[in-house]
């Protein structure tokens, strides 16, 4: 088996609170992302899915260094060779490195420069890094275009001329013609028509197949992650609650909150009904509640939930949970007291 393109441990981003006055004193901290644990082999797709500020776009751009985190390593394996941790590499070193990890961002619209034409825009990672000029950077523009359904002569246009959905082939073509290693999608389909969605992921599979892309595919909408990803992460505050193979995800989630989740997706059936039963915001990551984090909202909460963070364990079929009901010791005592 080959090793992972990716190995994230004990990431981390905390963002400092200031107190008012003359002297600012760091008066507290917003764990946006903490201890965030996982491998991703090549040519894999790793979903990472939770609620608004659950932390995911921000775990996402740590990894690319877009953001520097305050704790962990993030391994990157390009082309097979030794690993290099992108969390702690500096910037002069980072930048070879960046060409072989790329991000598609969810708003096409905004993403793409208005005063630059579609031509401009797809060759300017190419150009920046001194990668390709004359004859050769025209025909791999020309190339990444047809690739991902465009045409060479759009080349001469602007964005503002195209729908949405080519939109997203540009902000794809410009991701693609590094030749990376590593895509990370930020909802790159959240913005797009429910028909245009498919198209897009269609396109991202036939791409992966053929670039042997590894993606981080990083979204809310559930459906869209069943049908696209290897694996998925699902986050709570910050944190990992459950990583799981797909099918296993969706046919036996082990954390309280996953159910929760699923139970939120629309079913194409009009007898079943839809509802997020869980009461309660998602926790402040500036207050975390001691213990688990989820407890206050969790109908399965038990004694050491309130006082005991619990870590991702073994939960059968594949799955890592982070939930006392997996760990054998707590459940026996559970069962124990009724
Ligand atoms: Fe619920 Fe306790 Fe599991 Fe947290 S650890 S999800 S509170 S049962």
């Amino acid at each position: 088996m080959s090793p992972p393109l990716l190995s994230v441990r004990g990431l981390g981003k905390h963002f400092p609170i200031y107190g008012r006055g003359f002297v600012r004193k760091v008066t507290g901290l917003v764990r946006a992302v903490d201890e965030v644990t996982f491998d991703l082999a090549p040519g894999e797709t790793l979903g990472l899915v939770g609620e608004s500020g659950s932390g995911k776009t921000t775990a996402a751009r740590c990894i690319l260094r877009a953001l520097t985190p305050t704790a962990g390593t993030v391994l990157f394996r390009p082309d097979d060779g030794p690993a290099v941790d992108l969390a702690t590499l500096p910037e002069r070193a980072l930048k070879p490195l960046r060409p072989r990890m790329q991000m598609i961002f969810q708003d096409p619209i905004s993403s793409l420069n208005p005063r630059m034409t579609v031509g401009q825009i797809v060759a300017e990672p190419l150009v920046i890094h001194r990668l390709a000029r004359g004859a050769e950077l025209d025909d791999r523009v020309a190339d990444i275009l047809r690739k991902v359904g465009l045409k060479p002569e759009h080349r001469s246009r602007y964005p503002h001329a195209f729908s949405g959905g080519q939109r997203q082939r540009i902000g794809i073509a410009r991701a693609l013609i590094m030749r990376p290693s590593l895509v990370v999608a930020d909802e790159a389909v959240s913005a797009l028509d429910v028909s245009v969605q498919a198209q897009v992921l269609n396109l991202l599979k036939d791409l992966q197949a053929e670039f042997r892309l590894t993606y981080l595919f990083v979204a809310h909408n559930l459906d869209v992650v069943r049908h696209f990803c290897d694996r998925v992460a699902v986050m709570y505050a910050g944190r990992i609650v459950e990583l799981a193979p797909v099918h296993e995800l969706f046919t036996q989630p082990k954390h309280p909150y996953t159910r929760a989740l699923l139970s939120a997706v629309p079913w194409p059936d009009p007898d079943v009904k839809m509802r997020f039963d869980v009461p309660g915001e998602v926790a402040d990551p500036s207050r975390l509640p001691p213990g688990c984090a989820f407890h206050p909202r969790c109908g399965e909460c038990f004694a050491p939930c309130r006082t005991l963070r619990p870590e991702l364990i073994e939960a059968g079929g594949g799955t890592r949970a982070a939930c006392h009901l997996h760990d054998p010791v707590q459940a026996a005592q559970r069962r124990a007291t009724g």
